[in-house]
């Protein structure tokens, strides 16, 4: 199980919703199992979100994961997902439309559903 401050939801929530129906992708910053921030990194928000840099990212800061919209009622990792989870940390969630508490999923590494509890 995986633990997320509700102030970082309702921060993803926002982001999502604002760019719809781009996906919005940024990473999870915290200590081991507890998300505690938002990394905002410079992405293209698109159908694609792999090509925000990597170089960019605070490096200062405890990235732990990713967390990434879809425009879609889907909330499962692609197989594009799942190829990128496993070098941007252990923690992966993904908000499906139309953004609410309830479409957030939260994976692991090898893309299995976590519990995640909002802190
Ligand atoms: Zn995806």
């Amino acid at each position: 199980m995986y633990k997320i401050k509700n102030e970082v939801i309702e921060s993803i929530i926002i982001a999502a919703r604002n760019v719809y129906p781009d996906e919005f992708f940024s990473m999870l910053g915290g200590t081991e199992d507890k998300i505690t921030e938002l990394v905002i990194v410079p992405a293209t928000f698109g159908e694609n979100f792999s090509s925000y840099r990597l170089d960019l990212v605070p490096f200062d800061k405890n990235i732990i994961g990713t967390i990434h919209s879809h425009p879609s009622p889907n909330n499962n990792p692609s197989r594009a997902d799942l190829e990128s989870f496993a070098a941007k940390g252990k923690i992966h969630l993904i908000i499906s439309h139309p953004y609410t508490l309830d479409t957030i999923r939260a994976y692991d590494t090898e893309g299995n559903r976590k519990q995640l509890k909002v802190i």
